[in-house]
């Protein structure tokens, strides 16, 4: 099959021809119809994530079964499938009590720590493949099992999101933000968008995002985000960036009882004072991809038209470096993606 590999962490991944996957007994092959890239894929490639290289990269899949194991009963080959990002041991108590994002035994990422879907085809558990939904195209799914199950878990069960909200999205015209404005509004409330540029905060405007700042526009944001909530603040902030200076504009955000939020993958600390967290029952927390059961729920949502992709840029699968090339020139809005025929 056609793959494109990664040879070292940090290098670029090139063509080569590779076997085709075999599946084990309880795993399965899929024809790979469609894929997403996004930044994370790129700090996947420069080895932020761990894994072994060579590897071929990938996780945001949908296509079609085409063979499976000897003790696979639950896909059969013609099902459409979407993948699951992570790979789990299904026994700690975090995967069986339903938040298997925190698995204690995890093996890892799919396209870091094993072979994924930037290749003509992908073998993986079969725990890691699920049903699309009739009617929701490949594409969508595959941006389904990243860009928007990461929003559906962060806004459902880590931000608890109610139509009284105001929410704020830092980084909002990002490939998982643009996304999130969605998600938010879904589940009734009003957002507003922050990032860097207006063409960003166009887009996220575009999405249903009801105000707007841009951080290069305003000299304090958190006076900013007041001004916009009666001087209140938000019920819920949301920090795709994930660096310290994000966090603290999220955390000063919040009004009584707002949940501030890391989904991004940054760095840095912030100081949180007890006295006004403990009068004013705030809360500190974070959000880490979604379970399988959030990423179904994702799947119907966006089958029934409540959120939609946003693809900035689309090539076929060879060509994925150019969109990376996209990704750090800053040129790509919403998120890339990868075409197989
Ligand atoms: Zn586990």
């Amino acid at each position: 099959m056609k793959a494109m590999v990664v040879q070292k962490w940090g290098e670029k991944s090139v063509l080569m021809s590779r076997p085709d996957p075999k599946p084990g007994p309880r795993e399965a092959v899929m024809r790979v119809r469609a894929a997403g890239v996004g930044l994370t894929l790129l700090n996947m490639r420069n080895g932020s994530f761990g894994g072994e290289a060579p590897r071929i990269m990938g996780h945001e899949l949908g296509g079609d079964i085409v063979e499976v194991g000897s003790d696979v009963t639950e896909v059969k080959v013609g099902d459409r499938c979407a993948v699951y990002f992570y790979l789990t041991c299904h026994r700690c108590r975090w995967c069986r009590g339903g938040r298997e994002t925190l698995c204690e035994a995890f093996k890892g990422f799919v396209g870091v720590h094993r072979d994924g879907g930037y290749a003509e085809y992908v073998s993986l558990p079969v725990e890691n493949f699920l049903h699309i939904p009739q009617g929701l195209s490949y594409e969508a799914a595959a941006m389904a099992t990243d860009a928007v199950n990461t929003n559906w878990h962060c806004m459902k069960e880590r931000a608890r999101i109610n139509p009284h909200d105001r929410v704020l999205l830092i980084g909002a015209g990002g490939g998982v933000g643009i996304h999130g404005v969605q998600v938010a509004k879904a589940f009734g409330a009003q957002v507003i968008a922050m990032d860097v540029s207006d063409e960003k905060l166009d887009l996220a405007r575009q999405w249903g995002a009801d105000y707007l700042i841009n951080v290069k526009h305003e000299s304090d944001l958190v006076a900013a985000v007041k001004k916009l909530t009666d001087g209140a603040g938000v019920d819920a902030a949301i920090d795709y960036v994930g660096h310290a200076q994000t966090f603290q504009v999220a955390f000063d955000s919040l009004t009584t009882s707002g949940r501030a939020v890391v989904i991004g993958v940054g760095k840095g600390d912030i100081a949180v004072p007890t006295r006004p967290l403990m009068l004013s029952e705030k809360i500190v927390t974070g959000s880490r991809h979604s379970t399988r059961t959030e990423l179904i729920e994702t799947l119907e949502v966006m089958a029934r038209g409540i959120v939609k992709p946003v693809i900035g840029m689309r090539t076929h699968f060879t060509e994925i470096e150019s969109i990376f090339d996209a990704i750090v020139s800053e040129k790509l809005l919403g998120r890339g993606a990868l075409t197989y025929d």
